[in-house]
């Protein structure tokens, strides 16, 4: 296997990850079977317990791994399975040291950073490459920036690692901003010429240099660049702020030809130019579309990111239909203030997207019954679906004051709740129903209409609340269907309501399985549904 490192310098926020996910993209179109994982420096054990609003959402991968949402680009630029072992954190680190500690398998020997902690490192490494024979090329990401006090470890494993494995193997990239001072007109390198000696100063040359910048990157700075961090010159990479979409970045890399540098270095060569025909006709539909749809996104927000994959799932159905979809990010509370009617006017489709914890409840259930009563098409995602049931227990069942338990424990009618063996668990994280498991379809549905007659479905969850069992008659006879079950536990997947344009929730996360040429069945149905509905 052949190594790629990905490191990051000056700021965060620089595109790492987008950086990183885009060489993926570029390999795999010379044919390389590629991997991508990412190392955090945080302490967390993984990012299931982080508040999206700070960190950003929560990705979940297939094996109910709850990961950075870096790991979302991944799988959306690259096509590599994913699993819990391509996201290592400080956390999971250090517990793992501590708990060989205590077990005795150091052997009586003083537990110290290095080498004990960095050969955990190391381990998780030679565990990916043993276990996906297969893979040509692993690409890691380091989160974090170089100089960070918390990132010195997984840089010295690296280092290590390198040496162990032959340089020849392994290609550094350092990704850096180049600022621009509007004041003086000018792109200053110093900041990279720092970053780059940082990195020098923990013993790794950077191979290869990606520097992020608002203008071009002329001949005088690239040489300036290529001098004092000891590159050549053609190795020093622009790496532009693209115009319209993220999904540019793998085009914008390739005008420095980035993808032949980096085969250049690890001995693949040999691999034919990438041919991203099916890439770029992707990108010219988002770029240049025929038509056009408004989309509230109903949730709660903090840091932009907090609904990444939803957005992107957005993007990729409304490709398919040639339509730009604009995203109304609509803050629920404000709904509860001034009313549905005024907030979400104009809107082609509602997406009431997951969530936990009670604030803007009401206001996501004011949002669903605008939906429902005036007919916009509705797509409600695992606590919006739980939000749909809620709403339409209350105003279509006449069930008052119907909720979640997790919004009130002692409703009169717990229309969402745990499941019973579930109650009395009181530790968070681990409670969770988490990764995807198949549930069955059930014909003359919506839902088995948009997933083309299929029987089966396999999707990921995150959630720890249901759909109770108790009340789904009384859901039925007031006319709503429940189109999907799960295989396992005959759990409601999906429910929907015949009579309107469109109006389905799902209790899993369909937002994680979509792709840039492949959009998820569900969102290309609910986007169909919209631009129907802007014609009307
Ligand atoms: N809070 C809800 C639950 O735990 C929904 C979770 C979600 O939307 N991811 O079931």
């Amino acid at each position: 296997m052949k190594y790629i490192f990905v490191t990051g310098g000056v700021v965060s926020s620089l595109g790492k990850g987008l950086a990183a996910a885009s060489i993926g993209t570029l390999l795999e179109h010379r044919g390389l079977k590629v991997l991508m994982q990412k190392f955090d420096p945080y302490l967390n054990v993984d990012p299931g317990t982080m508040s999206p609003f700070q960190h950003g959402e929560v990705y979940v991968l297939n094996d109910g791994a709850e990961t950075d949402l870096d790991l979302g680009h991944y799988e959306r630029f690259t096509s590599g399975e994913l699993t819990r072992l391509n996201n290592l954190t400080s956390g999971q680190v250090f517990d793992s040291v501590i708990k060989k500690e205590r077990r005795g398998e150091y052997l009586g020997s003083t537990v110290q950073f290095i080498p004990h902690v960095t050969d955990e490192i190391k381990i998780r490494l030679r565990e990916v490459t043993n276990k996906n024979p297969d893979v040509k090329v692993l690409i890691t990401e380091i989160g974090g920036t170089v100089g960070d006090m918390e990132g010195l470890l997984f840089i010295e494993a690296l280092r290590q690692f390198a040496l162990e494995v032959g340089k020849e193997n392994v290609c550094f990239i350092h990704v850096t901003l180049l600022p621009l001072i509007k004041a003086a007109g000018e792109v200053k390198t110093k900041p990279t010429q720092q970053s780059v000696a940082k990195l020098r100063e923990l013993g790794i040359q950077p191979d290869i240099i990606i520097c992020r910048t608002e203008a071009d990157l002329d001949e005088a700075n690239r040489s300036k660049i290529a001098m004092f961090c000891n590159v050549e010159v053609k190795n020093v990479v622009a790496f532009r702020d693209v115009a319209h979409t993220i999904y540019e970045c793998p085009l914008d890399l390739r005008r420095d030809k980035i993808d032949r540098l980096v085969v250049d270095k690890i001995g693949l060569g040999d691999t034919p130019a990438p041919v991203l025909e099916d890439w770029e006709r992707f990108v010219q539909r988002i770029i240049h579309p025929k038509h056009k749809v408004t989309i509230a996104v109903a949730g709660k927000y903090g840091l932009q990111d907090a609904y990444k994959s939803i957005y992107e799932s957005l993007i990729h159905a409304g490709a398919l239909h040639n339509s730009k979809v604009k995203i109304l990010r609509v803050e629920t509370e404000d709904i509860e203030k001034r009313g549905a009617a005024e907030v979400l006017d104009g809107v082609d489709g509602i997406l009431v997207p997951g969530g936990f914890g009670e604030r803007g409840i009401e206001g996501k259930i004011n949002a669903v019954r605008y939906a429902r009563e005036q007919g916009i098409p509705f797509f409600g995602i695992c606590l919006g679906m739980q939000v749909a049931v809620i709403e339409f227990a209350r105003n279509a069942c006449k069930l008052p004051g119907a909720n979640s338990t997790e919004f009130e424990k002692e409703t009169l009618y717990p229309i969402i709740s745990l499941q019973e063996e579930q109650l009395g668990v009181e530790d968070m994280g681990g409670t969770m129903r988490l990764g995807a498991s198949d549930s069955y379809l059930i014909a003359d549905t919506l839902a088995h209409r948009l997933y083309d007659g299929a029987n089966m479905i396999r999707e990921r969850h995150r959630h720890r609340y249901e759909f109770n069992a108790d009340f789904r008659e009384r859901v039925e006879e007031s006319g709503m269907v429940i189109s999907s079950l799960s295989a396992k536990e005959g759990l409601v997947e999906i429910i929907e309501i015949p009579d309107h344009p469109f109006f389905l929730g799902a209790q899993f996360h369909p937002e994680f399985h979509s792709k840039p040429n492949h959009p998820h069945p569900l969102f290309a149905g609910f986007i169909a549904a919209a631009l129907e509905y802007s014609r009307t």
